[in-house]
């Protein structure tokens, strides 16, 4: 929570659920992440949170980005970014989007398959293109391993088939997995990459480029390590691995550039003990759940932090659901959640963090439930 957010929240009152998010914020943490790794080029996730205002933000800094669909690249280019500015980092792409894009300007592309990389070759010919290799997740609270990336030795026969499709084989790719809390991640991702550049090499392609991909942590309800320690371990492998022919380096932060930036108000709908006995659980139902923006929940993978009036007075354990009539929209069950045991309907309660991956994951109007009001200041 920022003082300008808190000062937000109590002289507009604005009507609940909605997100505000402070965009100074988000440049702050954006120049963390540059003196942390002063030699990558950032590529802001805008899957995070595409809002127009911080787009437009990151255009003045700078930032270049990483789109995963055609309307995001023309998010971007509508908030300024250039064409040059622009990767499109999704593996698994249209055959329009990927025209559009090339008849945009883009020039990067991602890829991890063969059929991909033929596409990307008939319909952007001759563009740049990095394959995503698979790599170990673990450390990480929300993964994205099982979905993307290839092994070693295809990525081999990939990237020379690149070659022989008259593309520019420009660089290697791996994501660790979202809020990820382990630098070791980062280096064992790294070791992987370097082998391939050096089996690379010897068939007579040299790869300029490695894409660090993004996964660097928020604090929720636990400290996490410091940017400058993920900085450090990745400098140092990077180092390690190819000497002083290093590679541009690029990262795609997402979470760490908005997910502390931004905070939910909500309101207290319900508290309930069911049973009607005192031992039954305790319910807290808010008017935001897992379909109006809390959907990284599943799982209870995420845990929120939560800041209520009421804090200071005796804390119980807590169920906390949200407000539609679906049986799944419960946020945190399995591991409770401790909140004053005074609380009760009315109350407003801030979500802390919830920056990023909150907005757009929000149903257009499930349950009759509006979209989330987002203000950005
Ligand atoms: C989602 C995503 C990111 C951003 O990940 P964070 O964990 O939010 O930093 C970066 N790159 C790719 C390819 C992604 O899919």
């Amino acid at each position: 929570m920022t003082p300008k957010i808190d000062r937000f929240l109590a002289e507009q009152q604005p009507a609940t659920p909605c997100l505000v998010v402070d965009v100074d914020r988000v440049a702050e943490r954006y120049h963390a992440l540059q003196d942390a790794l002063p030699l990558a080029h950032i590529y802001y996730a805008v899957k995070a949170n595409p809002a127009r205002a911080i787009l437009e933000r990151l255009v003045t800094l700078g930032s270049c980005f990483d789109a995963a669909s055609i309307g995001e690249i023309r998010m971007c280019v509508a908030a300024g970014a250039s064409a040059d500015r622009i990767s499109f980092g999704n593996t698994v792409k249209k055959v329009s989007a990927i025209r559009e894009a090339r008849e945009l300007g883009v020039d990067l592309y991602a890829f991890d398959s063969m059929e991909e990389l033929e596409k990307i070759a008939a319909h952007a010919p001759g563009a740049r293109v990095y394959c995503r290799l698979a790599v170990e997740n673990q450390g990480a609270d929300w993964p994205l391993s099982r979905k993307f990336g290839t092994t070693i030795e295809h990525g081999r026969v990939l990237m020379l088939r690149a070659r022989e499709l008259g593309m520019d084989p420009y660089g290697l790719s791996f994501h660790v997995g979202s809020q990820q809390t382990d630098t070791a991640a980062y280096e064992a991702a790294i070791a992987r990459v370097a082998m391939l550049h050096t089996d690379l090499a010897r068939a007579g392609i040299e790869i300029r480029m490695v894409n660090l991909g993004g996964g660097f942590p928020v604090r929720y309800t636990s400290d996490v390590p410091e940017i400058d320690a993920f900085g450090m371990a990745i400098s140092q492998a990077m180092t390690r691995h190819f000497g002083n022919d290093l590679p541009l380096m690029l990262v795609e932060p997402g979470r760490f550039l908005v997910g502390d930036a931004g905070v939910v108000s909500t309101e207290v709908v319900l508290v309930s003990r069911r049973g009607g006995k005192q031992s039954d659980p305790r319910w807290v139902y808010l008017d935001i759940g897992r379909f109006s923006g809390l959907a990284e929940t599943e799982g209870e993978a995420i845990r929120y932090d939560f800041r209520t009036p009421r804090d200071g007075d005796a804390c119980g354990p807590t169920i906390m659901a949200g407000p539609s009539c679906d049986g799944v929209d419960i946020m945190y069950e399995k591991r409770r959640v401790g909140l004053p045991v005074t609380l009760e309907s009315g109350d407003r309660i801030e979500i802390l963090s919830t920056g990023a991956y909150v907005s757009t994951y929000c149903s257009t109007g499930f349950n009759g439930f509006p979209p989330l009001t987002e203000y950005y200041i």
